[in-house]
């Protein structure tokens, strides 16, 4: 789905309409890469829209800017703000978020010294970003031809919009042959995390994921669904992934805000398990999807409504 349903934009302070939320083609950010966004998502619950882990995402957008160095001009009070008040313009009831921060018009050096930073806020309606038939089906994959850039390279823990090329080629190359998603390897063979999710195995009715020893962005997903396994007394192993660990792997999920709990259903044409989505995935997902939806008071301090009370 496309913006349709967005009308309003929240840029630098104002909501403005989405036709005059532009830049400049000089902009910094456009020629290098140089921002750093968050991905959130809102749900429908009965008290109203409700932002998942705000604050979590909010920590991670400010986490981002200060190892590129870029200072936000605005509070994390101030762009929380912000959130609530693109989704109540856009009358959405449940929509995806992105903030983004970045250097706009000033000079192309690289350093961009005297570059303003420029901060927008857009929400519009999404469907989980592997497909909404997949949360069930699952999805097929494959061990992509391109390496995860190294976090001695750029660092996996941000997520910094230019290191989004690496996912890109991985994506389009994964489409290209006929799969869903890609997982990127690292260097030395290890698994690293797909395109835009991070990746766990259930292994002897173990879940197995790897943490940012390895080069992942450390997912606001990721760590809910941890929190759930515990809350499951399903025990979680966090430790490198190997290819091996995924052939053998009973089942196999991917997280993230955009894609939400999917299953992998194959890998390179070899069905994961039974080819099917388990019943451990089935179990998180369960859950996940009762706190998303604010009907598991446990989890109720992960939402946060967009009218009024916290
Ligand atoms: N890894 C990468 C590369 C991502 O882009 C994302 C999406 N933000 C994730 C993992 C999952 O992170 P989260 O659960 O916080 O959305």
């Amino acid at each position: 789905m496309g913006f349709e349903r967005s009308e309003w934009v929240w840029k630098n302070g104002e909501i403005v309409p989405w036709a005059s939320a532009t830049l400049h083609i000089s902009s910094h950010a456009l020629h290098y890469g140089s921002g750093v966004f968050e991905g959130i998502r809102c749900y429908g619950t009965q008290a109203g829209p409700a932002l998942f882990r705000l604050d979590a995402h909010l920590a991670r957008l400010y986490n981002s800017a200060a190892v590129y160095r870029i200072p936000i001009p605005y509070t994390a009070e101030e762009l929380a703000s912000a959130t609530c008040e693109v989704i109540r313009q856009n009358r959405l009831r449940s929509c995806y978020v992105r903030p983004l921060c970045f250097y706009g018009s000033y000079s192309l050096a690289v350093a961009p010294l005297r570059c303003p930073v420029e901060v927008g806020t857009l929400a519009w309606p999404w469907e989980p970003l592997l497909g909404a038939a997949n949360i069930e089906k699952g999805v097929r994959v494959t061990v992509s031809p391109w390496t995860k850039l190294h976090s001695s390279m750029l660092p996996a823990t941000a997520k910094a919009s230019g290191q989004y090329l690496n996912s890109m080629l991985a994506l389009r190359d994964a489409v290209q042959h006929g799969f869903d998603e890609a997982i990127l390897p690292e260097l030395d063979g290890k698994l690293a995390e797909g395109s835009g999710e991070n990746i766990f195995l259930v292994r002897g009715g173990k879940l197995l994921t790897n943490d940012e020893e390895d080069s992942i962005l450390p997912g606001v997903t990721r760590d809910s669904v941890i929190r759930i396994a515990h809350d499951l007394d399903l025990a979680v192993e966090v430790r490198s992934l190997y290819p091996d660990d995924l052939l053998a792997a009973e089942e196999a999920f991917c997280t993230g805000t955009a894609s939400e709990v999917t299953p992998i259903r194959e890998v390179d044409g070899i069905p994961v398990g039974k080819g099917v989505r388990g019943p451990v995935t089935q179990q998180i997902q369960r859950v996940f999807y009762e706190a998303t939806s604010g009907r598991n008071p446990k989890y109720d301090s992960w939402l946060k409504l967009v009218e009024g009370r916290p």
